[in-house]
């Protein structure tokens, strides 16, 4: 399966040196190049394969605030801010739109939930408020749902993963950033305990600092370093329609599907209630740190024992800079997308609002998303490694803060006042 994404090349050589070298093309690696070069700071970007090949183009392009833990929001905020300066900063358009995020409620306790959410993040002042079901019926017409209501917040919106991460890039090479595709990182060097370089399969680079921003393989090259990172991988699997007269702007989630308008016109579609989990070797070792998790979203959950299990005992969690890496191994990651869940979603989505009754498939996809224990990434110096530092575990939702989480890495490997706050997203808190 492709996914539609802007693709460009980029040289081959390896500089000798840098200053900083971050380690993977996603949407916060490549924002972290972009501050970093706009800041002077010489800066080599490493990505195995292409950039945003793997999470960062195969997201729903949603930007919200609503539903983020308390700790979480300030950095959507601050998100929120760099998305509307992102043309001028880039000079391209990335399909950035504040239409609107709206969560259904189908039932008292869903509703509740988000009436508690509200009230927990009140002293941030967000434009987050509660809807009935008469207002969901104003705001997305022509709809059969029964709904309890819903919570609405005008300020979220959207941007298109296809070019976003791809267009940062452009902008962070011109701005001076080196960008080298299709070479894998093995493994850090280091020199009296602290950082003094990378090694790749294309040969070594010497740096002072170096960012990890590997998304669902950090977990896989920490450990190599005798480090644990605890994340487990779910698989998410979506659709995009061919473009059509659709109900609103909004973006919507249901308790079963959600859609989003893509800026073709047509509309991304998931099935919001179900998420594929194939255990692997992690769920057994680390699982019982994600009980409370488990405990809440169990019935999210399409767990299945198979051949992700083998595939995944096959790779390789010890190596040396001389041998291959998995990383050389999967130069992307792309799973199939579940069609089963995919036609559910649309068949729930169909039963809400009918007008999806003529909804084509353009393409499907699935990605591979990266959760932590409590659901909130890691952004941090690593104390093991002096001159290491993590910006990863963005746990199925950090394209909308990706431009920020890649700022406040940057403010961090600089020594720098940080963008926010960095302690909610410590490593420390997952030891
Ligand atoms: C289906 C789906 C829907 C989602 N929907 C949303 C959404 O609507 N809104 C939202 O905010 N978030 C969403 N997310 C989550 C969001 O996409 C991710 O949180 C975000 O893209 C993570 O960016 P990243 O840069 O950390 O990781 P990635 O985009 O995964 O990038 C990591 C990169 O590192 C590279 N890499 C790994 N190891 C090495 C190595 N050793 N050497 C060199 N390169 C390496 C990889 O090839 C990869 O390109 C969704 C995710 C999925 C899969």
């Amino acid at each position: 399966m492709t996914i539609t994404l802007e693709r460009f090349a980029t040289p081959n050589d390896l500089p000798k040196s840098s200053t900083v070298v971050i380690i993977g093309g996603g949407i916060v690696g490549v924002s972290a190049a972009l501050t970093l070069a706009e800041r002077n700071i010489p800066v080599v970007l490493i990505e195995k394969g292409h950039i945003a090949g793997e999470q960062s183009s195969r997201n729903l392009g949603w930007i919200r605030k609503t539903s983020r833990h308390f700790e979480d929001v300030p950095l959507a905020m601050a998100a929120d801010q760099l998305w509307q300066d992102m043309p001028k900063r880039v000079g391209h358009d990335l399909g950035y739109k504040q239409a609107g995020i709206l969560f259904l409620a189908d039932s008292d306790e869903h509703l509740s939930m988000h009436e508690n959410w509200l009230k927990s993040v009140k002293p941030l002042e967000l434009d987050s408020r509660m809807l009935t079901a008469k207002d969901i019926v104003d705001k997305v017409p022509s709809g059969k749902g029964n709904w309890k209501g819903g919570i609405y917040t005008p300020s979220d919106g959207r941007a298109e993963p296809s070019i976003a991460t791809p267009m940062l890039a452009k902008a962070a090479i011109e701005k001076g950033a080196i960008i080298i595709q299709d070479c894998a990182v093995r493994m850090l060097s280091t020199s009296g305990g602290k950082i003094s370089g990378v090694v790749t399969e294309k040969g070594e680079i010497r740096c002072e600092q170096v960012l990890l921003a590997s998304g669902a393989w950090s977990r896989r090259f920490l450990g190599n370093h005798g480090i644990s990172l605890p994340t487990l991988p779910l698989i998410c699997s979506v659709m995009r329609t061919k473009p059509m007269e659709g109900p609103t702007d909004i973006a919507v989630g249901g308790p079963n599907f959600s859609f989003r308008k893509h800026m073709d016109g047509g509309y991304i579609v998931t099935q919001r209630g179900a998420l594929d989990a194939p255990i692997t070797l992690d769920h057994l070792t680390i699982g019982w740190r994600y009980l409370s998790q488990l405990r809440a979203q169990r019935s999210f959950l399409r767990v299945s024992l198979g051949k992700h299990f083998i595939k995944d005992l096959s790779m390789k969690r010890k190596w040396h800079a001389g041998s291959k890496t998995p990383f050389e191994d999967i130069r992307t990651l792309n799973p199939s997308a579940n069609t089963n869940l995919n036609n559910e979603a649309m068949t729930n989505l169909r039963n809400a609002w009918p007008v999806f009754n003529q909804a084509e498939q353009e393409e499907a996809w699935a990605g591979v998303i990266d959760i932590t224990p409590d659901s909130n990434p890691v952004i941090g110096r690593v104390g093991e490694i002096p001159g290491l530092t993590l910006a990863t575990g963005f746990s199925g939702h950090g394209f909308g803060t990706g431009p920020a989480a890649g700022q406040l890495a940057a403010d961090i490997v600089l020594d720098s006042t940080p963008l926010i706050d960095p302690y909610p997203y410590r490593f420390d808190r997952l030891k």
